[in-house]
């Protein structure tokens, strides 16, 4: 079998991992970065609409089950940089509240194990990490911060910037998204159409691949093995130590030893592996004397909504600038709502997805004239949510979405808002389990080993070398973007707990 070694094993490449090995690297910490995918190709049909929406090409094969053992195709993505190879680049902070214990319409989202004020410090790092443009003074509900965005914000095109007058006069507080694209000085943005959603074919998003791995890499200290999905990490005689984890690869079973072991394979899978990992002194999985492992699992309760104004064609090419948080902290009777924010612009191609049955043709001229935005309310930790092995060993996601009539109010709020804003439709695309783009929960933080699996700087209670360091370790969900967060824990992981040694 072959071996491969290293102090730190750092299984997968996404955002939480990509980014604690880049912390660990910088320290000159060896690591080795053992990641199921390989390098996405960059190739034409990185822009293309119909091979990424229609065709999935970048997506795996592998489908997972839903509560009725239904197979789906999960929103996952196998490659070196995980989610973020395609994800939008909007890289908000969370809130202040964000963190504190908060009663909901239909119940409460957990208290992390630290406050925001912990890992501000860190947001200032991941904003420099991710080449973040943001602006202050214009969100309602912005949270303080130590260091400024280290770019100024994406100007908005003409469009946008009368949408946001629009909105404006309709009493709302639009504001600029923070978002990492490469649109510095001589930055390599050329701001297409095709950024949210897509793979950039420039090397101009702010992804996991571009800003941790490959400089990591170039320390010198970092290492990265692709095609290598691990499938259980293995014990010593006490149970309190990992001492390998056993991969898979083309070229058959590969044995992988380290003094320390970071999970970071994304909230449904890293809580597959710990399951999996279950052995004589840790029966129900590894680390989970508590039962909590693969509970809590969250996805966000989000719609798109698609406004059409016949008057005024939407010649934008980079929508995805605006933001109302308005409603974030209280819709009006005292309850937090959620979020919105305006998305890449979709083409009618991209609407054929769900909206089968109506012709292209239609769906092109709607996207003429449309505008979407992502409608984002917290989806609130629930047990009987959860992520389990099937008996062949697949993912098997069940839940029922905690928080939906959060949801449907914000929505309707924000159809009424479109529409004072002077929208003749609006249509809404709601999300459904494969959708889970935002997922986390599964192996959560917490101060108490009875109700968690990790501690405040993510090593597990239960042994003495390992630590889950991605979207997993939420303790609730908030109701904005994950990925700046994630970031910010990876580097206050390396940076105050003992895992760079
Ligand atoms: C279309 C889309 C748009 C999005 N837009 C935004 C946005 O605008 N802003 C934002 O904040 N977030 C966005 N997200 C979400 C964001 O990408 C995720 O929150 C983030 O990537 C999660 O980080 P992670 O480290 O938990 O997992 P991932 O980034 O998914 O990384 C997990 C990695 O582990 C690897 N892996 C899995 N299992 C194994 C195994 N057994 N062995 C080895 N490797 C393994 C995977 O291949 C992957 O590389 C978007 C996501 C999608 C899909």
């Amino acid at each position: 079998m072959e071996h491969l070694d290293a102090d730190v094993v750092v299984i997968g490449s996404g955002m939480g991992g990509a980014t604690t090995a880049l912390a660990l690297a910088r320290r000159g910490v060896d690591v080795l970065v053992v990641e199921r995918g390989e390098r996405l190709p960059r190739e034409a049909e990185n822009w293309s609409p119909r091979a990424v929406f229609l065709d999935r090409r970048y997506k795996p094969a592998e489908t997972w089950e839903d509560r009725h053992g239904k197979a789906f195709h999960p929103g996952v993505h196998y490659v070196v940089g995980g989610n973020t190879k395609v994800y939008g680049a909007s890289l908000p902070r969370f809130r202040e509240s964000d963190f504190e214990e908060r009663r909901h319409l239909e119940g409460v989202s957990r208290a992390w194990p630290f406050r925001y004020g912990d890992l501000e410090p860190y947001y200032g790092q991941a904003e420099q990490v991710y080449a973040v443009h943001g602006s202050t003074g214009e969100d309602p509900t912005e949270p303080w911060r130590s260091t400024p965005f280290p770019y100024a914000a994406l100007p908005h095109e003409p469009y946008v910037r009368h949408l946001a007058d629009r909105l404006r006069a309709a009493g709302v507080h639009p504001s600029s998204t923070a978002m990492g694209v490469d649109l510095r000085d001589g930055g390599a943005c050329i701001r297409c159409g095709t950024c949210d959603g897509f793979p950039c074919r420039v090397g101009a998003k702010s992804d996991a691949e571009t800003c941790a791995i490959d400089p990591a890499l170039a320390t010198g200290n970092a290492r990265l093995a692709t095609g290598l999905t691990v499938r259980r990490l293995v014990t010593d005689g006490t149970g309190r130590r990992v001492v390998a984890a056993v991969a898979t690869g083309p070229d058959g079973a590969v044995r992988v030893t380290g003094g320390r072991f970071v999970v970071a394979a994304g909230a449904a899978n890293s809580a597959a592996l710990l399951l999996a990992s279950a052995d004589d002194r840790h029966r129900d999985g590894l680390g989970n004397a508590s039962g909590v492992l693969g509970r809590n699992f969250m996805m966000h309760n989000n719609a798109h909504i698609a406004c059409v104004d016949l008057d005024r064609p939407n010649d934008v090419v980079f929508q995805k600038t605006l933001a109302v948080t308005d409603w974030y902290e209280d819709g009006g009777d005292g309850h937090p709502l959620g979020s919105l924010q305006t998305l890449g612009k979709v083409q009618g191609v991209m609407m054929k997805s769900w909206a089968t049955r109506v012709p292209l043709p239609i769906l092109d001229q709607v996207a003429k004239r449309s505008v979407e935005w992502l409608v984002m309310a917290e989806d609130l930790p629930d047990p009987d949510n959860r992520v389990t092995l099937t008996a062949r060993g697949a993912i098997r996601t069940t839940r029922r979405p905690r928080g939906g009539r959060q949801h449907a109010i914000l929505l309707r709020a924000a159809k009424r808002l479109m529409r004072r804003a002077g929208y003749d439709v609006v249509a809404t695309q709601p999300f459904d389990i494969s959708m889970n783009s935002h997922m986390c929960g599964t192996v959560v933080a917490g101060a108490d080993p009875r109700t968690s699996i990790l501690d405040g700087l993510c090593k597990a209670h239960e042994l003495a070398n390992l630590w889950v360091v991605d979207a997993s370790f939420f303790p609730s969900s908030a109701a904005m973007n994950p990925a700046l967060t994630i970031a910010a824990q990876a580097l206050r992981v390396v940076a105050e707990s003992d895992l760079a040694g």
